[in-house]
């Protein structure tokens, strides 16, 4: 008999992990298949549908045909659109060749991250870190170095980053508001970020998909702070500012050292986003109406709501600045292994968290917990939570 052999797949690919969120996720599926209640609060998505106006132009999208092959780069009156946003509210002036449209934030920081890293080359990062970063600068053949988020908030931010930077160190990630921390990083801390990286030539991957969520102080992107634009590639996505996380698509901003790689890498991967979803992506931008003023304040009132719940059943933590998730310190009350304290309060309350340890190992001990839900879910957890 002939011997039948298989094939391989490619070895890079050993270098992708796959998200334990979505272990997370199948595990919350096994529950509610049972029957089970269970309160989630491991997502990571908007509690509010895509509004009506972003839907509506998608309607009008499709009824006008637009449905062929657009610029692979993106469709010009969503550049357009993009261009002015970014001028308006990021204080980044660009010209309509330095944006890019992506299938959302993941792609655009896939996209980047492989525009910029060789094999061996070191990413410096705040940890806990949102889980997908680690993998895709492995995939370049990178290397992360993590500086604990604890740090950066003791001390002084320059000596903080300087102190990492090695002759192989190429870029610096910088995700603020932050997930999973909720940190936002202040303009002086910015600004200190910014010095580095020009003094040691490094490249910024600045992750900017939450920059519509912030309760306490505000955003500032670093590719506005003076001689940054060069050096920085901005990610941004639709997904969280306007609840579009199924649509796919956001874009990124850089200077044509980067974008020329950027369009190439675009082009060869999806050859660009689907066309009518970028006439919806285009409203959204182009929106004046308040929509992103009107839903801050349901999001300040959740996450004020669980920080006391919290609070109040011993979790002592205070409210994050930014985006919609609180980091809780669970070592106390259900000791120090993130992914036993996850199905410890699981099984007894019903509420699903995300182990902090997914995040980096500066998150063990902690559990991820998201307060984009709706009033009565956030209501539903306090309730469990008393009755640990
Ligand atoms: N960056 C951060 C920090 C995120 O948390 C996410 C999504 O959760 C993204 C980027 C990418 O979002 P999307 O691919 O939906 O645009």
């Amino acid at each position: 008999m002939t011997q039948i052999t298989l094939p391989a797949a490619a070895e890079r690919t050993a270098l992708l992990g796959f998200s334990d969120i979505v272990k997370i996720r199948n595990r919350v599926l096994e529950l509610k298949q049972t029957g089970a209640k269970v309160i989630q609060l491991e997502g990571g998505e908007p509690f509010l549908p895509t509004p009506d106006f972003i839907k509506d132009a998608m309607k009008k999208a499709l009824d006008e045909n637009h449905t062929r092959y657009a610029p692979s780069s993106g469709i010009v009156p969503l550049i357009e659109s993009i261009r002015a946003k970014l001028s308006a509210k990021n204080s980044i002036d660009v010209q309509k060749d330095q944006i890019i449209v992506t299938s959302g934030g993941m792609h655009g920081l896939f996209c980047a991250f492989q525009s910029t890293l060789n094999p061996g080359d070191e990413t410096i990062l705040f940890s806990p870190y949102w889980t997908p970063i680690k993998d895709l600068i492995r995939y370049c053949g990178g290397v992360s170095v993590r500086i604990p988020w604890d740090e950066v908030g003791a001390g002084d931010m320059h000596q903080t980053i300087a102190s990492r930077i090695t002759p192989r160190t190429k870029v610096i990630y910088v995700n603020s508001p932050a997930n999973p921390t909720g940190k936002v990083l202040s303009r002086k801390q910015m600004e200190a970020i910014a010095n580095v990286a020009i003094e040691h030539n490094l490249t910024v991957i600045a992750d900017e998909a939450y920059e519509d969520l912030v309760y306490d102080g505000s955003h500032v992107s670093l590719a506005s702070l003076p001689d940054m634009l060069p050096r920085t590639i901005t990610v941004f996505t639709l997904s969280k500012s306007y609840s579009m996380t199924g649509w796919r698509i956001g874009y990124v901003v850089a200077d044509r050292t980067f974008m020329d790689v950027l369009r190439k890498i675009v082009l060869n991967s999806i050859n660009g986003v689907s066309t009518p979803t970028q006439w919806a992506a285009a409203a959204a931008i182009a929106d004046d109406s308040g929509y992103l003023k009107r839903v801050l304040p349901e999001y300040r009132s959740r996450r004020d709501l669980l920080v006391n719940g919290l609070n109040e059943s011993g979790f002592a933590c205070s409210p994050p600045a930014g985006a919609f998730y609180i980091l809780v310190d669970a070592r106390q009350r259900l000791g120090g292994d993130s992914w036993k304290a996850m199905e410890e309060l699981l099984s007894r309350t019903g509420i699903a968290t995300v182990p902090g340890v997914v995040f980096g190992p500066e998150g063990e001990g902690h559990l991820r917990m998201s307060y984009s839900n709706p009033m009565a879910t956030i209501d539903a957890a306090i309730e469990g939570l008393r009755t640990l």
